[in-house]
This record gives structure tokens, sequence and C-alpha cells, in this order.
């Protein structure tokens, strides 16, 4: 049986992209190519603040003690290895089981499943289709992966989600995180069209951009273009930054306003103001 190495479980409201305000759970498995230190931060700087909580790791037990960043990756915990140890390796039945627990009714009505991370499209391909298997499962109608879009699906998953995606009424989205230069992260590893592309062949894929200043947003524009050029056709977000609320409040009109003067898609972080972005929300 495949296992997986789960960050966080939870039952909330999608606050962010194509499913804004839908209920869903949340499987947050371990593991990033990134590390997105520059959110945040002065231009060419990047964040030590996950520095400082690991230095006193050993005082927290559990993944929902841990503090709230406002620079960096704002999940930081389910990637950094020295915040490993909580998160545990479970067995993909025993996932599904605990999928469908957090569910109000016992079972699937109208809920979405997000399979995020980290990044979740690394390994863990491998142990998705299990999951899916599982009979608790039957009645999932529509899944998303939240992925930085650099990788490459893999052959046996690929027919695995084609097969998925045929049974009735079911529906397989990408929302696609590309980390602009603000991340942190270099062009060339982020901005990966040649991989994007092939997301759009099961459902839908759409870009989702973190922006904070013009800078971003001219970043944005530069990198949709060689989205369109491969041949990408899904819709652009933009989304504020701002993982605690003093920094996604002093941004987020002024990135509805750049969605507007764009043509593009404006998402909210509503985990945010709802939730104040606290771990399992
Ligand atoms: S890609 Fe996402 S999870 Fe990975 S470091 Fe960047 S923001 Fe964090």
């Amino acid at each position: 049986m495949s296992k997986l190495k789960v960050a966080e479980l939870f039952y909330s409201i999608q606050g962010e992209g194509r499913y804004m305000g839908v209920p869903s759970v949340f499987l947050r498995v371990f593991g990033c190519n990134f590390k997105c230190a520059g959110f945040g931060m002065p231009q060419g700087e990047l964040s030590e603040e996950t520095d400082d909580i690991a230095n006193i790791v050993h005082m927290f037990n559990d993944y929902k003690e841990l503090p709230l960043v406002s620079t960096g990756c704002d999940s930081y915990a389910s990637w950094d290895p020295r915040f490993k140890h909580l998160s545990p390796v479970i067995d993909t039945d025993s996932v599904a089981l605990a999928i469908v627990d957090t569910l109000p009714h016992k079972e699937w009505r109208d809920e979405h499943l997000v399979i995020t991370g980290g990044e979740p499209l690394l390994g863990w391909q491998r142990a998705y289709p299990d999951l899916l298997e599982h009979p608790v499962m039957a009645g999932l109608k529509e899944i998303t992966f939240e992925t930085n879009g650099t990788q490459r699906l893999s052959d046996e998953f690929k027919s695995y989600l084609f097969k998925w995606a045929k049974k009735s009424k079911r529906e397989i989205t990408f929302s696609v995180s590309a980390k602009l230069p603000c991340s942190g992260e270099r062009w060339e590893d982020a901005i990966r069209p040649d991989i994007v592309g092939q997301y759009e062949w099961f459902g839908t894929a759409y870009l989702k951009f973190v922006v904070a200043t013009e800078q971003d947003l001219k970043d944005a524009e530069r990198a949709v273009e060689e989205y369109r050029r491969a041949g990408f056709t899904g819709h652009v977000y933009v989304m504020p930054v701002g993982g605690v609320e003093r920094v996604y409040t002093l941004n987020n009109r002024a990135v509805a306003e750049m969605a507007m003067r764009k043509g593009w898609r404006y998402s909210d972080r509503l985990q945010v103001p709802l939730f104040k972005n606290e771990w399992g929300t």
C-alpha cells in the first residue's frame, strides 16, 4: 500500500482561485523543490524568519502550534526538513478514511478536494491512485492540485487521471501558482510553460501569480507571454501577497485594480480575513 507524508489535513473554505468559497478538504503533503524565501522581502533579500522558529522547534509538538510568518513561504513547515517530524507518514487507506471523516456528513456531497503542499506533484504522484481508488472516495467529483507548475506528470499518473476524469461529472483542476522573481526563485526554474501545457490535457488549468508591486505585474505579463507562446490557454489570476492580515490588507485593493487593468482575474485569499490564515484553515 502507498504512503503519504501528511503535513496537514483539514476541512475549510477554499480561499483562492477558481473554487474560492467552496467547502473543501485540504490534504497538504510534505516536500517542495523551492523555498520562496523572497516573498515579502526587499528585492534581492531572503527571509530568515523560519531560522528563528527552527531554533526553538523543540517547543512545538504539533504543526498547528507553529508561528505564522510574514515573509518567505507561509507554509514553510510543509517542506523545510527542520520541521519534518511534525508531518507523519500515513498509509493511503488511513488518509482516505481521515479525509472523509472531516466532511460534515461523512460522505461526499458538494465538497471539493484540494491536494496541496509543499509541491504535491513531486514523488507523491505514485500514491494518489491508491488514495483516490479507496471506496470512500468514490463520491468525490472535483479535485484541485495546487502546484508551482514545475513538475511533469508521470506516464502512469497521466493514464490514471484520464480514467478518473472520464467517470461522469468529474473534474480535475491544476491551480498553477507560478513563482515570479519576488519569490526569490530563478526565472528559468520557476516559469516552465513546457510543463504547464501538459496539465490542460486533463481538465482546467490556470495561472495564479502572487503580486505586490508594479514590477511583479510586469514579471507576470512576461511570464504570461511565455505561457501563451507555448500554447497555454487557461485563465490568469493575480493574488495579493500576504499570509498575515496586516500585509494582505496593504495590497489587496491595489492588486484588484491591477487585475482590472490587465483584464485578468483577481483571486482573494479569503483564509486571511476569514480565519487569519491560521494553520488548518
Ligand atoms: S512553491 Fe509554494 S510551498 Fe514551495 S516554497 Fe514556494 S510558496 Fe512554499
